[in-house]
């Protein structure tokens, strides 16, 4: 298959490229999109082929059930049960990066809901989505546009160097503006439960309903098929620079083999090969994906990446390292 890549300006997108994808999404194809936080793999939620097409392009796990988006709030009660607590979070939060899981609605196919009870929905906040989703008349399921396992695209030009050949169309807008993926919030229970820290901090959840369970790598994550695999890794291994100083003892980072790269806000600890500094959390996620794709091209051998302070996007930002720096397991990346 040949991917075309279409250009569109996001303060006003081309009518032409925005009517193709759309159809190619309507007749059970794969489209890339960009949305504020990274770019997605669209398909119609309401077509299992074309569902079962995602998994096949990204070679992502079936169990590991996929984000609906929509491009009005009133499109999430076709898909679920959407009541009063549901809907003040949506008023305050959508358009934008929260993403609701709630009990699904039959005929919700079982390859979007990874054959869960649930269904998790989002309205992302980028025009050329809300085109897209709004031209193709279906809700559209979207993991991110990456294979399986690696970082997340940022860029259109991550999402070749990821699917190139794989998928109809990459739809180009430019690189997205959060940056870390959306925030997972169950609210089927009594207290919401924050399945992944993303764009919408867990700070502003709690002022708008509330108490939030989380707790990192904690019984929560196990509700959150994708959060049991390691994710978002580039192909060469990633240290954590902790604040108790555990990375000095890691034998990868005083290896002379290994050159080391490194990626956060202060100087880096030790000499470098190549590096990515940013000046805040919020840079730090927005350019958190395209570091550590940077830093695998630039023939490093190891990426040293310090761990922000865990509040608001921080928190998002400690999770993808987290799990960037986990040790690989058969089939999951
Ligand atoms: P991705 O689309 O790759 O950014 O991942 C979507 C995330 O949402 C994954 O961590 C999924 O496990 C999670 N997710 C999607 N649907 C559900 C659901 N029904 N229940 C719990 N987690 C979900
Ligand atoms: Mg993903």
């Amino acid at each position: 298959m040949k991917t075309e890549v279409f250009r569109v300006d996001p303060g006003n997108p081309d009518k032409y490229a925005l009517r193709k994808a759309a159809s190619v999404i309507r007749s059970g194809g794969l489209v890339a999109f960009p949305t504020e936080t990274v770019y997605g793999l669209g398909a119609n939620a309401l077509d299992p082929k074309a569902v079962r097409k995602i998994f096949a392009a990204k070679g992502r796990p079936v169990d590991n059930p996929l984000i609906v988006h929509v491009h009005e709030p009133g499109g999430a009660a076709y898909l679920g049960v959407v009541d009063g607590r549901s809907r003040k979070l949506m008023d305050l939060f959508w358009p934008g990066p929260l993403t609701l899981v709630i009990a699904a609605a039959p005929g919700v196919p079982s390859e979007v809901t990874g054959g869960l009870e649930t269904v998790a929905v989002r309205m992302p906040d980028h025009p050329v989505a809300l085109v897209l989703i709004s031209a193709s008349g279906v809700p559209v399921a979207a993991p991110s546009a990456n294979r399986s396992g690696r970082p997340s695209p940022t860029t259109a030009g991550a999402v070749i160097e990821d699917l190139d050949g794989r998928i109809e169309i990459v739809l180009d807008a430019g690189p997205t503006d959060v940056g870390v993926e959306s925030t997972v919030l169950d609210v089927t229970g009594d207290v919401p439960v924050l399945l992944r820290p993303g764009g919408v901090s867990i700070e502003s959840i709690r002022k708008a309903v509330g108490d939030v369970v989380f707790s990192p790598c904690g019984k929560e994550a196990g509700r959150s098929p994708g959060t049991r695999y390691r994710h978002y890794a580039p192909s060469i291994p990633v240290v954590l620079l902790d604040p108790e100083g555990v990375w000095k003892n890691d034998p990868r980072i005083g290896d002379a083999r290994l050159p080391v790269a490194y990626v956060g806000i202060s100087p880096a600890p030790v000499p470098v090969f190549a590096q990515v500094r940013f000046e805040s959390v919020k840079q730090y996620a927005g350019g958190l994906f395209s570091a550590l794709r940077e830093m695998e091209r630039s023939g490093a051998g190891v990426i040293l990446a310090e761990l922000p302070p865990e509040e608001g996007v921080g928190l998002a930002v400690r999770d993808r390292l987290r799990r960037a720096a986990m040790k690989p397991v058969n089939g999951n990346s």
